[in-house]
């Protein structure tokens, strides 16, 4: 399929790389040592509509396409792939609050996730384990008009620089897997919550952590979505978030490839530009091909899901060919650029790093194929007994 933009993602494309380009990429190191991002920045991307301007207008969105916002995704990642996990989350985020959460509740928050004035985090992964996300043991024990929550959550994306965390709770029996859980919206100013950073290889400007919830009581009203069918339900936005993050993470080999045949042209080896050298162009060209490629899939799949057409194994495969595309590629960029490449000055260590993050976050690629097969062939795709056999 070619993609053919409208002038409004036309124009929007062109807002958020002059401002991705002037105000984001400039500071992509730098915020890796400082280990947040910026709340100042977040509001001057929101003033411009570049946060989630997918969501509906009568909430507080702009009601544009989901493509608009991949094409944004993919500017912002071209920049700094970590501030582009604003666009990731308050989509993913705002998508669930949109279609589960009262009215009222929804509404408040996401105009302020468009805003930029909120960062909600989504808490799914316990340290038990991530792929097997349904058995989660997290308890929300139903108390009159309200709830409280007790256990553990790990691995969270910006847990402690978020505002509220929309967290997957067993409000049923463990029997139950998937049946048995419910979503909540949890402000993390709520008391019981304790937060504690891991030390991680890469996107430290987004921080990964654990949270304990040790009896923080929720009121009854943050249920997202009826009891019990928090993981049924709530888990579809994962498919939007998938092809989000592939234009994220190929925004990112993209800027590493147009340095790296700009170098290619500048440095010189026996005499001429090491650009003359097929052994330094073919691998860039394939990354260009390989890019361009998984950047089209990731196109599909959201004019898919703005058609309002199923996605699901589309979105998976964007899921795992994106990211380890993207590594590739900008491991190669990094080898183009000899011995500096392997300097902490040049960005493409960082990028290789936190691109990685993604090769595991929001779902590795073992568990992405496993959709994928599920979609092709059905349940007798995915169904395990206790033993873990088939
Ligand atoms: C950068 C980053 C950001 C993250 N952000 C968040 C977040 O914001 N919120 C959140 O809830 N979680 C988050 N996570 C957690 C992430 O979703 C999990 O790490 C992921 O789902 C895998 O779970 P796990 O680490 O427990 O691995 P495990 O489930 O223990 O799996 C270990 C290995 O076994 C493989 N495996 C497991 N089951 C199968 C199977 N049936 N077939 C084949 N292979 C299998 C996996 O692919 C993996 O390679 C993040 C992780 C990272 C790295």
């Amino acid at each position: 399929m070619a993609f053919d933009f409208t002038d409004e993602q036309t124009a929007v494309r062109e807002t958020a790389r002059r401002f991705a380009r002037e105000k984001v990429q400039p500071g992509y190191q730098a915020r890796e040592r400082e280990g947040k991002i910026d709340r100042a920045l977040i509001r001057d991307m929101g003033a411009l509509g570049l946060i989630a301007p997918e969501l509906p207008e009568n909430l507080g969105g702009l009601g544009l396409s989901s493509l608009t916002s991949g094409l944004i995704a993919e500017e912002i990642g071209y920049a700094d792939l970590n501030v582009a996990y604003m666009q990731i989350l308050s989509s993913l985020n705002g998508a669930i609050l949109a279609r589960h959460a009262s009215p009222d509740l929804g509404r408040e928050w996401i105009t302020r996730l468009v805003a930029g004035e909120a960062v909600v985090a989504i808490a799914l992964t316990e340290p038990r384990g991530g792929s097997d996300a349904a058995h989660l043991a997290l308890s929300a024990r139903r108390d009159g008009d309200r709830y409280v929550l007790r256990g553990e959550k790990s691995s969270i994306s910006m847990a402690d620089q978020a505002d509220a965390t929309i967290v997957f709770a067993r409000t049923g029996r463990a029997e139950e897997g998937a049946r048995g859980v419910s979503a909540f919206l949890v402000p993390m100013q709520s008391p019981g919550i304790a937060v504690t950073r891991f030390d991680d290889l890469g996107s430290r400007a987004i921080g990964r952590c654990s949270i304990f919830f040790d009896d923080v009581v929720v009121p009854a009203t943050h249920r997202l979505a009826d009891e019990g069918a928090g993981f049924v339900q709530v888990m579809q936005g994962f498919d939007f978030s998938r092809a989000l993050i592939g234009l994220q993470v190929l925004g990112a080999a993209q800027a590493s490839l147009d340095e790296s045949w700009a170098y290619a042209h500048q440095r010189e080896a026996f005499g001429a530009p090491i650009a003359r050298n097929q052994g330094v162009t073919f691998p860039l060209a394939e990354g260009e091909t390989l890019v361009a490629a998984a950047r089209q899939l990731c196109y599909h799949t959201l004019s898919l899901r703005d058609a309002g057409k199923p996605h699901t194994a589309e979105a998976a495969m964007c899921k795992w060919l994106a990211p380890k595309t993207a590594v590739d590629v900008i491991h190669q960029c990094l080898l183009v650029h000899g011995h500096y490449g392997y300097s902490l000055d040049l960005p493409h260590q960082q990028r290789m790093r936190d691109v990685m993050g993604l090769e595991i976050g929001d779902g590795t690629a073992q568990i992405m194929k496993l959709i994928i097969a599920r979609e092709k062939a059905g349940r007798v795709a995915v169904q395990y007994d206790k033993g873990g056999k088939k």
